[in-house]
């Protein structure tokens, strides 16, 4: 029964932080809406990683896919809310602390300095078609393009800038149509710089505009996985299973590529001394 709850404990604090943000927003915003979603959230995060504790290979599909198409389909085509980076911009500067604004306040930027970037392995919508693709774990060492993302980020914010600057009318059918194209393309071209670098997390590493918030908050990320250097014998298996390039065997934060952790845990499983945990 000790060991239960041992493994369970995570899954529990995971569900109540997003219960907590749940309730809140339900009370404070007068919306019962905000209450479904962050408990669906939270819920299938929390069993997704109970599942995991359990042993189970595919439970982070499984949340990838549960919390990912919920959000893709049901709040992006059928609730026609643009929750891409142009999202956030729009609300942002209409001064609406509501959709997008909340979703990156929650996921992409005060979360992560509690949960690092498990947007990126368990939610995002993009990552989960990227993740089905062959190049698991990198073919080939990292590319020097990452400032590409700042150059996304710049011209995603330049975007919106300009329909508010112009006057444009129909901002939100602009946004939608935005949110339609913009997906479509980050597929298209996730897909093939994936196939073309053999790395399926290409686009994340050098092209997503969303790890210029994501990567400096989760620095400082409360959960990270942390390598016994006592029990480590330098296998490098670790290295070698993980898709984003971390050096998980150094106990630094200043690990090399320490903030593209997404929290996959194949290093925890790979690691024959059970060094990282
Ligand atoms: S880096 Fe971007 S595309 Fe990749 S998982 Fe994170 S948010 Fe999604
Ligand atoms: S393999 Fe380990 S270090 Fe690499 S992304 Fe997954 S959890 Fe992070
Ligand atoms: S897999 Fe484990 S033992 Fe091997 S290098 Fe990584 S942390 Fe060290």
């Amino acid at each position: 029964m000790r060991s239960i709850l041992k493994r369970l404990w995570l899954p529990a604090l995971l569900l109540a932080v997003f219960e907590t943000v749940a309730v809140v927003l339900w009370l404070t915003k007068d919306n019962l809406f905000y209450l479904f979603n962050f408990s669906y959230i939270g819920l299938c995060i929390a069993t997704g990683l109970a599942l995991y504790t359990f042993g189970w290979k595919h439970a982070r599909r499984f949340v990838q896919f549960a919390v990912g198409t919920y959000m893709l389909v049901y709040l992006g085509l059928i609730g026609r809310e643009n929750m891409q980076l142009e999202g956030f911009w729009y609300y942002l500067f209409s001064g609406v602390f509501e959709a997008a604004t909340i979703h990156y306040a929650v996921a992409k930027i005060f979360g992560p300095l509690l949960f690092g970037r498990g947007w990126c392995g368990y939610a995002c919508w993009t990552a989960m078609v990227l993740d089905l693709l062959p190049y698991k774990t990198p073919r080939y060492p990292r590319k020097k393009f990452g400032w590409l993302r700042y150059v996304m980020f710049g011209l995603s914010l330049a975007f919106v800038s300009a329909l508010f600057l112009l006057h444009i009318q129909e901002k939100e059918t602009i946004l939608f149509w935005a949110f339609l194209i913009g997906n479509a393309v980050y597929y298209g071209v996730g897909i093939a710089l994936a196939l073309l670098l053999k790395d399926n997390r290409a686009f994340c590493k050098y092209l997503c505009p969303v790890t210029v918030f994501l990567k400096p908050m989760s620095y400082f990320s409360l959960l990270r996985i942390q390598c016994d250097t006592s029990k480590c014998v330098h296998c490098n298996k670790c290295l070698r299973v993980c898709p984003m390039n971390v050096a998980v065997n150094d106990p630094s934060r200043k690990r090399e590529n320490g903030t593209e952790c997404i929290l996959c845990f194949e290093c925890t499983k790979a690691c024959p001394t059970k060094a990282l945990h």
